[in-house]
């Protein structure tokens, strides 16, 4: 099947065989994290990508170029831990300076963020995810592998600070989250103006598949909330997965991502690029296209853009997460979260 490309207004899109738009790239900067997340990346893993194997600045703005005169509007930052890269701010000039990439944002760890707010927000980020599984500083040291809470902490307040906007907290719900964990997390995101969302854990690559166990399906979660909070139907639309619920009488809107209860496969909009120049085109499949070596052999723009053209049309209708769980062995930080 082929990849149509279509030609509004002012510029091409990418539409896969499925009929979905892609305009969205996220674009894992290194596979490298500080922490350790007991279902992101095993303990003691050291097995990342060497340098010489990592895209160059030079090289990442030449991609996202690429897709950027293809129609991809939005591209987030993302690892591994992106704000472990050296100079990340520097990159992110780069990308904002590109035409056509109108939403640049980036998903942290928020460890290192007190420190490098500003000049992100300077150098053009507005929007930014936050992980946070709870507010306990012992559990969070327990999750992470000894992550210290009040970094991240730190990080949202500065992130606040600087003003960027939405801050949307991420937390992955597992089996043993009790009740008073979701409503700690929760009065902080209320309190601060954050916006939370719930996440499923994905068995992704073996850690993720060992984090199984404590997979807890998002209804059940919400099923708890809504005997205390009053949850109605939100209207918040950002773009992504998130299905979102407004605690009643309030704007405060939480977001439910679903990826093994409820799939959102049909809305797929986006691709990901690894730090190594690996084009993922499902999260959840293993089709992709190796752009470094293409990159390092020369490759003309056009012939870039074709090579981009071609992969969309291979892009899965779905991930088979549920069927398959043992299918892929990727770890999230390797892919690009
Ligand atoms: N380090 C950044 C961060 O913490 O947001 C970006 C990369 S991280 C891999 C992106 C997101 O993936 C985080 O919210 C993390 O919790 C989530 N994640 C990692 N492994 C996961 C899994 N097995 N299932 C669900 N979410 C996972």
């Amino acid at each position: 099947m082929k990849a149509i490309i279509d030609e509004p207004q002012h510029s091409q899109a990418l539409i896969d065989p499925y009929g979905r738009r892609i305009d969205y790239l996220r674009l894992s900067v290194t596979d490298k994290c500080n922490l350790r997340c007991f279902y992101c990346l095993p303990k003691g893993f050291k097995d990342f990508e060497t340098p010489s194997n990592w895209l160059s600045f030079a090289e990442i703005e030449r991609v996202v170029r690429a897709f950027g005169e293809l129609g991809v509007s939005r591209v987030r930052l993302t690892g591994g831990e992106p704000l472990v890269r050296k100079d990340l701010a520097r990159l992110v000039s780069q990308i904002s300076a590109l035409p056509g990439i109108h939403d640049l944002s980036l998903s942290t760890n928020a460890t290192l963020l007190e420190q490098q707010a500003q000049d992100l927000y300077r150098a053009g980020i507005r929007r930014i995810n936050v992980s946070l599984d709870t507010l306990d500083k012992d559990q969070f040291a327990e999750i992470t592998g000894g992550g210290k809470l009040q970094q991240v902490l730190n990080g949202l307040q500065k992130a606040r600070a600087v003003g960027f906007s939405p801050i949307k907290v991420n937390m992955v719900v597992m089996k043993d989250t009790q009740l008073d964990d979701y409503r700690r997390v929760l009065d902080y995101c209320m309190q601060n103006d954050f916006t939370l969302r719930f996440i499923e854990t994905m068995p992704m690559g073996s850690a993720g598949r060992d984090a199984s166990a404590q997979y807890l399906n998002l209804d059940t979660v919400r099923q708890r909330l809504n005997e205390e909070y009053d949850l109605v139907p939100g209207i918040m639309t950002g773009g992504g997965p998130a299905r979102y619920y407004r605690i009643n009488n309030t704007d405060f809107e939480i977001g439910f991502i679903t990826p093994i209860s409820q799939h959102f496969c049909e809305t797929c909009n986006r691709v990901r690029l690894s730090v190594d120049g690996t084009l993922y085109l499902c999260l959840g499949q293993d089709d992709k296209l190796e752009l470094r070596p293409l990159l390092r052999a020369g490759i003309s723009d056009d012939d870039l853009q074709q090579e981009i053209i071609q992969a969309i049309a291979k892009k899965p209708q779905k991930h088979e997460f549920n069927q398959k769980p043992g299918q892929v062995v990727r770890l999230m930080a390797l892919t690009g979260g």
